[in-house]
């Protein structure tokens, strides 16, 4: 940290920051505050201090999950903790009042720094947030953040932030109490817009900390409506009971943090400031210590990987887009290139569709302006990256065309040939195929190193994951390029080699839960033991979510592609329910009834009584039927990676949590196999291999780290690099 004095006030700048983004030194960062304060108090040499950061971008980053990934005990952990709540105490308690100016993001200890300061000021800039994102890593604010903000916004907006771990815009904050004063950041000028926001920031601060020396304004703050609330016994009771059902059903029980941030909450308000501050150290060094915080961090370190382009640039940075099919997933492609500046082409067959694909576009951007979230002059210039047309002008210009037609082989043949005889050589073409292999589409093309498969989920502008998909034709600077689409497209990106990995994984479980419902087993209930296990919706709910035609078509595919290995209950019965109309939410039927209740669909039980089988008896306790669906989705991700299908246990962890929605707290599937323990799931599944046969047979990865029991896909942390 710098110090400089400006007349009676101390302005503190964090400088230990290396990049725009904060490069976590917390301990030493918190080592040196303490020493520059301590001057201060101990010389009295000023009579406030304002506390700033040397850069823009950032407050002051949180603690570093890395380090504490490195502590081997809770109790290391605690006394970290204890020692960073005892500077912000001291902080808190200071007579020489502290400012806190803050421009940029002020997260996690950031936060808990600013709000032990007696002043708040932050620029209203879009870049800066405020916020405690503790608990989507599965920890808790550990450094006074659970005891300060109840006693800031009031008991609920509290636990609003921490529970949920939201970002809060400046606006927001100054609305909570959050912050106590906002200036707006400037244009630019002689220097930088961020230069010139952060000396007015300063100067702003350093007139409010020498108003608060001079007592021209209050340190006490006013009193609130939440404050009289909060002193009533029975009435926080009453929030705590609600606040803990509300997590139980949000989390199923399967998450610790959120409750442990409870319990320290109420430790504080009903047995006092040095119980809660302990109850929150103790908490934090417990939970660093769980599988599930593990999971989450990994995750978290994991994306930031996946957010990188290890391919490089590629030769020629794409500009200019093309994309084909204006239909639900053309128009969501449409909308997440304009939004990030690539100038765009929408085209379709008739006028009809392009209007409609057009209006989506334009919705999804007037919502924003009507939620305030945009300006109308932000909606109309990205707008204007797009055009709409039912022909191929201006294809001549475009370096990659995604394609988003009808998924029929011959269509995306007819389209390939059409595109190619139009563009330039150096154009990609990327299709967005949900199962057909793309080696087959690239065999209608005259330019195969140019063919590749970005596969977007749905719905575009939600998932993160976009899947990228190479056949052994495909260029690696064509990779490189659909990469670094995908990237500035805003997605998380994860690579496979022929074949499609989320696909695979999540059909196994489908096929699975199929053979489960010709055993008698509902489909609620069959749902409920893949939520149970973390998931958030089962595989029919999803299978009627995604259409149950589409379900079946990716189904027939991977079957013809694994044979038998694959196979598990009767396809017959989705075919069926195709031809009967019945394909899931978009025709108001499916697996389930949509009424004003989710209901199990009796059509689908009189088709279900032509393939009825019988449950061998050996395997039909809730355990068994949860880890035949579980270990059968999770031996095909392990078998992508012993194929080379996925390059590295992490992206498959990714691709597994961000695609098809394997249970975060669990961090994927490989690092379910470290957690679990491979030899358990082998001999699980050699039990069902007996009963049912090769779908159950482990791989070979698996059968390899079930004999070598310290054989671990995270032995050290998360790398992208080759397995
Ligand atoms: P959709 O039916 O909503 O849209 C397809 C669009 O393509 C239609 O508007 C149609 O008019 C247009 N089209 C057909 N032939 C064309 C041609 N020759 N030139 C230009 N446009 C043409 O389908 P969708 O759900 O958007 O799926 C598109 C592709 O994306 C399919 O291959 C599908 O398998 C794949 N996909 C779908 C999902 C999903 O969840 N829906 C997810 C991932 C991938």
């Amino acid at each position: 940290s710098k110090i400089l004095y400006k007349e009676d006030v101390a302005v503190i700048r964090f400088s230990d920051q290396t990049s725009k983004v904060c490069v976590n030194k917390q301990s030493l960062q918190l080592h040196e505050l303490a020493d520059v304060l301590g001057d201060i108090w101990l010389y009295r040499s000023s009579k406030s201090v304002v506390l700033i950061s040397g850069k823009p971008g950032c407050f002051l980053a949180g603690a570093d999950s890395n380090m504490l990934q490195s502590c081997t005990t809770s109790e290391e952990v605690t006394s970290l903790c204890e020692e960073a709540q005892k500077l912000f105490r001291r902080i808190e308690q200071s007579r020489v009042p502290i400012v806190a100016a803050i421009h940029g993001s002020c997260l996690s200890r950031g936060l808990e720094l600013a709000t032990a300061c007696h002043y708040r000021i932050a620029t209203k800039s879009k870049e800066t947030v405020l916020g405690t994102p503790e608990v989507m890593l599965g920890l808790l604010p550990g450094a006074g953040g659970t005891q300060r903000l109840p006693k800031m916004v009031g008991l609920l907006g509290a636990f609003d932030m921490l529970l949920s771990g939201k970002n809060i815009t400046a606006d927001e904050a100054k609305k909570m109490g959050l912050v106590d004063q906002l200036v707006d950041p400037l244009g630019p000028g002689l220097k930088s817009p961020e230069e010139r926001t952060m000396e007015y920031l300063e100067e702003v601060a350093v007139g409010v900390a020498n108003d608060l020396a001079n007592k021209k304004i209050p340190l006490t703050r006013e009193k609130k409506l939440w404050d009289a609330v909060m002193g009533l016994g029975p009435v926080r009771k009453m929030m705590y009971s609600t606040i803990t059902k509300r997590v139980q059903k949000q989390t199923k029980n399967l998450y610790p943090a959120p409750f442990q941030i409870i319990e320290c909450v109420k430790t504080g308000i009903e047995q006092g400031s040095d119980a809660g501050y302990l109850a929150e150290a103790q908490s934090f060094g417990k939970l660093v210590m769980t599988s599930e915080s593990k999971a989450l961090i990994g995750l978290h370190n994991g994306c930031l990987l996946c957010k990188k382009n290890r391919f490089g640039p590629p030769e020629k940075e794409v500009k200019k887009l093309a994309i084909l099919g204006a239909g639900l997933m053309g128009a969501g492609i449409a909308q997440v290139s304009v939004d990030k500046g690539f100038t765009t082409i929408l085209k379709d067959t008739t006028e009809d569709a392009i209007s409609k694909g057009y209006e989506k576009v334009y919705k999804s951007f007037d919502t924003k302006v009507k939620k305030k979230a945009m300006i109308s002059f932000e909606r109309d210039a990205i707008m204007s990256n797009l055009s709409i047309q039912t022909d191929y002008s201006g294809f001549e210009s475009a370096d990659m065309v995604i394609e988003a037609v009808f998924e029929d082989l011959n269509v995306k043949h007819k389209v390939l040939k059409e595109v190619e005889a139009v563009t330039p050589p150096h154009c990609i073409f990327a299709t967005n195929t949900s199962a057909l292999p793309i080696r087959d589409i690239a065999a209608a093309s005259k330019r195969p190193e140019k063919v590749i498969g970005i596969h977007y989920f749905s719905p575009v502008d939600k998932m993160q994951l976009v899947e990228i998909i190479t056949t052994d034709k495909t260029s690696k600077d064509t990779l490189a390029a659909a990469v670094s689409v995908a990237l500035k497209q805003g997605k998380i990106v994860v690579t496979d080699g022929p074949g499609f990995y989320t696909m695979r994984c999540m059909g196994s479980l489908f096929m699975e839960s199929l053979r489960l419902l010709q055993e008698g087993v509902t489909a609620t209930k069959s749902d409920f033991l893949a939520t149970s296990f973390g998931f958030n919706v089962g595989p029919f709910a999803v299978t009627d979510e995604v259409g149950v035609d589409i379900g079946l078509h990716i189904s027939e595919m991977l079957c013809k592609a694994f044979g038998s290995r694959y196979e598990g209950g009767s396809l017959e019965i989705v075919k069926t329910m195709v031809e009967k109309g019945l394909k899931g939410c978009k025709s108001g039927k499916g697996f389930f009834l949509y009424g004003k209740t989710k209901s199990v669909n009796p059509e689908v039980e009189e088709i279900l009584k032509n393939h009825q089988v019988t449950a061998p008896s050996a395997i039909s306790s809730e355990y068994d039927m949860q880890y035949r669906l579980l270990s059968r989705c999770i031996n095909e991700s392990l078998m992508c990676l012993q194929e080379g299908i996925i390059a590295s246990p992490l992206e498959g962890d990714i691709g597994a949590v961000f695609g098809y929605g394997f249970p975060p707290m669990h961090g994927g599937p490989f690092r379910f196999v470290d957690t679990f323990g491979a030899d358990r799931l082998v001999s699980l599944m050699k039990r069902f291999e007996d009963v049912y046969g090769n779908q159950f047979t482990p791989c070979q990865l698996l059968l390899d780290h079930a004999k070598d029991p310290s054989k671990k896909f995270y032995e050290s942390s998360p790398s992208l690099l080759q397995y």
